[in-house]
């Protein structure tokens, strides 16, 4: 087989969703497994936080259904809520709660006859300015909704677009803002997402929506302890397929980006774009041969990157490459780290490994 798998710790899961709740312990934390659980496996990460997860929540009824199907009972939270009028006989049916973030998802609602009430998180739009009812109106639509017999328990929800930076105004504005209404409507309310349920205490609400901390992903411009702690859920794994010594001047993979300047050992590694690994990857992005720092020397390949292995003297066919994640030595390299090579961000590259890489849960 082909030396690459996205190797999955789910102690490392339960471990960071603990550390979630130790920040809000007044909270209960939703586990955010949308995307396929960030790219982990949606039904696996469900299982194994089933015992301790009070709700799930999820980008659409699909992903909702892959969790029933797979015998996940739990509540589920429809982040985005439906897209069509129609998907409420299976929002019924499958006892899932929905975010109300339009006019016409509420009309849809109050139209509809559901088996039991569908409690219902109210998007409030303070300041993302994406999804969510304007300020103005939200108390007109909290207001149907108490008197609507389709709708069950109802929170209060907003997104916040800069909880990570260390100071921001506008996260301040967004608070003021879903904490005035709160206290108007007397809502209780979902704020926080990893940043803010890792940062802001001031932001826990009844319930928290913690996503990429759970996989180990540290969301803060500035680390904290809680941060610090969390521990890495995906280790993408390969090998040494090929080695070949370059001498000065030779430059290495496509369009020739590379160039040696000294005497170099470049390793080729099993994994490509094709895997998901960023093609942006820059010159210098790390990794770990047998549990040791080396970096990306040329361009990604579709199946295949290579790597300044000159200062390794043992690496050999078969070594070791952890592109991001814990080595079997116990090295860890975040995917964090990664990104910022890549320009992007660990969200991109968790959700981007791609489904011919195998997932082996441990
Ligand atoms: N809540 C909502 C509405 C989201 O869209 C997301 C993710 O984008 C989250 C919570 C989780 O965010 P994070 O992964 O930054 O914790």
């Amino acid at each position: 087989m082909r030396p690459l798998v996205a190797h999955i710790d789910l102690d490392a899961l339960r471990h960071n969703y603990r550390i979630a709740q130790r920040c809000a312990p007044q909270s209960h934390s939703v586990a955010v497994i949308k995307a396929d659980a960030y790219g982990h496996g949606a039904l696996a990460c469900a299982r194994a936080l089933a015992d301790e997860a009070p709700a799930f929540a999820v980008a659409s009824l699909e992903e909702a259904l892959v969790l029933r199907r797979g015998g996940i009972d739990t509540p589920v939270v429809l982040l985005e809520g439906i897209f069509s009028a129609d998907e409420l006989e299976a929002v019924d049916a499958h006892r899932l709660w929905m975010t109300v973030h339009s006019h016409w998802q509420l009309e849809a609602l109050e139209a509809y006859t559901p088996s039991a009430p569908i409690p219902v998180w109210v998007k409030v739009d303070t300041g993302m300015h994406r999804l969510g009812f304007d300020p103005d109106e939200a108390e007109a639509v909290w207001q149907a909704l108490r008197d609507a017999p389709q709708a069950g328990q109802l929170h209060l929800m907003t997104h916040f677009a800069t909880a990570d930076a260390e100071h921001s105004s506008h996260y301040a504005r967004q608070l003021d803002c879903a904490g005035a209404l709160a206290r108007r409507l007397k809502a209780p309310l979902s704020l926080a997402n990893s940043p803010a349920t890792l940062a802001h205490a001031d932001a826990h609400g009844a319930y928290n929506r913690p996503g990429v901390m759970l996989y180990g992903s540290d969301p803060l411009e500035r680390a904290n302890d809680a941060s610090r702690a969390l521990e890495p859920v995906m280790t993408l794994r390969s090998e040494i397929i090929a080695l070949r010594d370059i001498a000065p001047g030779e430059r290495v993979g496509y369009g020739g980006r590379y160039r040696a300047d000294t005497p170099r050992r470049i390793a080729v590694v099993a994994a490509g774009y094709g895997d998901g690994y960023d093609r942006h990857a820059a010159d210098g992005t790390p990794m770990l041969v047998d549990g040791q720092r080396a970096t990306l020397a040329g361009k990604v390949s579709m199946d295949m990157l290579t790597v300044d292995v000159t200062g390794i003297a043992d690496a050999r066919i078969g070594s070791e490459v952890v592109l991001w994640g814990r080595a079997a030595n116990g090295a860890v390299l975040p995917v964090d780290e990664v990104a910022r090579h890549c320009d992007t961000i660990s969200y991109t590259l968790l959700t981007g490994v791609l489904p011919r890489v195998p997932r082996r849960y441990h």
